[in-house]
């Protein structure tokens, strides 16, 4: 297993396990990989594309 550093795009935390967190594409420029961890998928956070600057939920 491969290891990387990820910072979840919700809160900016270092996303330490891929199981728990999801990726998906940023649903705006459809561009950016978002990360969001478990803490801001549990309390549904928003999340902000760094390349757009999209802010969803
Ligand atoms: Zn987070
Ligand atoms: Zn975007």
């Amino acid at each position: 297993m491969q290891k990387i550093k990820l910072n979840c795009s919700g809160c900016g935390r270092i996303i330490e396990s891929t199981n728990k967190a999801v990726k998906f594409t940023c649903p705006n420029c459809g561009e950016y990989e978002i990360w969001r961890c478990e803490r801001c998928r549990k309390f549904s956070r928003s999340y902000r594309c760094a390349k757009c600057d999209f802010i969803g939920p």
